[in-house]
């Protein structure tokens, strides 16, 4: 006679490392009621998706009831016309978040080793922790992956070593010649992966995220995004670029139709829509740089980003901090995004956004530092 909510005496338990795992928080999308919202929480971009995207997504309505192409043909053939790239060697996921997983689940198992850096994006350790694999943390220099750290992590266990570049939520880089240098460290059998999700915005003549790399090498692989610069976060597209055996890989344990046909045509519209993404790399380098200068100009310190987002320092002051910033801002409709659970506590992440949310931030902050001590 046991009451219906008591512990069975046995049960099913989940493999090991997956109850470690804290659950990915997403960037918060409310504010103070009857504010006016800006979500500056979670990367995406002010100007939405291009309209030839839009239009595509409406023209699968009809056809709701057909499987989409399992292998994204029209969508890796896009992308490798854009990018001078052989459709062979790219596959398409459910968001690159779901290559990422995937490529974690085919090469690391319980006793092996994934790497990534201190404030680097925190699916790389649920990935890993989800494959039963141990999740390595290498210490940065001034919020940047330090190569020489990295390279001192790597161990016989190591499988994968994970490098957002740019990284998210510090927006710093290495340049072109670093990710080299780090590649020439590991050993081959180790695999670089390199996620380039804010690659499009990156102004920087020694910036690249990896083509080149990856052809001349058999374990390098890139993740990219349709989320970002592309505005089509809400139907979850990414691709990975690599070398011909590890897409094998990644394909067989891939679900069988795991990209949507309304993420095929609105994702093949967006990459065509050349005109689009300038406008929106433009808006971005131009807000970056006001923003970064003008909230430096109240005296807090913003890391220097590539990306299309900024890493903001509070001061450690109580009432000044992150936690009384981010009280603030919420009460004014400005939603930043927390990034303690990055090791990062008294810090906040705003997005490049539209010109108004932009604007409306950085007086916020304005009010917030100048007020009542
Ligand atoms: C936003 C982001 C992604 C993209 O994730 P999707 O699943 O494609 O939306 C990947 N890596 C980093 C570092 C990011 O910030």
């Amino acid at each position: 006679m046991t009451a219906a909510t008591a512990r069975p005496a046995s049960r099913p338990t989940p493999r090991p490392g997956v109850l470690a795992i804290e659950a990915y928080v997403p960037g918060r999308s409310k504010a103070a009621p009857g504010v006016k919202l800006f979500k500056l929480s979670s990367n995406e971009t002010p100007l939405g998706p291009s309209p030839q995207a839009i239009a595509a997504y409406h023209g699968v309505a009809d056809k709701l009831e057909l499987y989409p192409d399992g292998a994204s043909t029209e969508l890796r053939e896009a992308i490798a016309g854009a990018y001078g790239l052989n459709p062979a060697n790219i596959v398409c996921g459910n968001g690159s978040d779901d290559l990422l997983e995937l490529v974690t689940h085919a090469y690391i198992g319980p006793g092996d080793e994934g790497v990534f850096t201190e404030h680097g994006f925190l699916v790389y350790r649920i990935a890993i922790l989800a494959a039963g694999g141990t999740p390595v943390v290498v210490p940065e220099t001034g919020f940047t992956a330090d190569v020489d750290a990295i390279l001192a992590a790597v161990t016989p266990r190591t499988k994968i070593v994970f490098l957002a570049n740019p990284n998210n939520p510090t927006g710093t880089y290495l340049p072109i010649t670093e990710v080299k240098r780090l590649h020439a460290g590991l050993p081959p059998e180790v695999l670089l992966v390199l996620d380039a999700a804010y690659a499009e915005y990156v102004r920087r003549n020694d910036y690249e995220a990896g083509i080149e790399l990856i052809g001349a090498s058999e374990n390098v692989v890139m993740t990219r995004t349709f989320s970002k610069i592309h505005g089509l976060a809400a139907l979850r597209i990414g691709w990975l670029y690599g070398p011909a055996h590890v897409v094998d890989a990644v394909n067989r344990v891939r679900g069988p139709f795991n990209v949507s046909a309304a993420s095929i045509a609105a994702g093949v519209a967006a990459i065509g829509d050349k005109g689009f993404m300038e406008a929106a790399v433009a808006h971005n380098s131009h807000w970056l740089e006001v923003v970064t200068t003008e909230l430096a100009a109240l005296g807090l310190t913003v890391t220097p980003s590539v990306g299309n987002f900024v890493l903001i320092h509070l001061p450690e002051a109580a009432g000044k901090d992150a936690a009384a910033a981010d009280e603030f801002l919420v009460s004014r409709g400005i939603v930043l995004r927390r990034v303690a659970a990055y090791g990062l506590p008294n810090a906040l992440r705003m997005t490049i956004g539209s010109e108004e949310a932009n604007r409306a931030t950085i007086a916020a902050f304005a009010e917030f530092l100048g007020g009542a001590r």
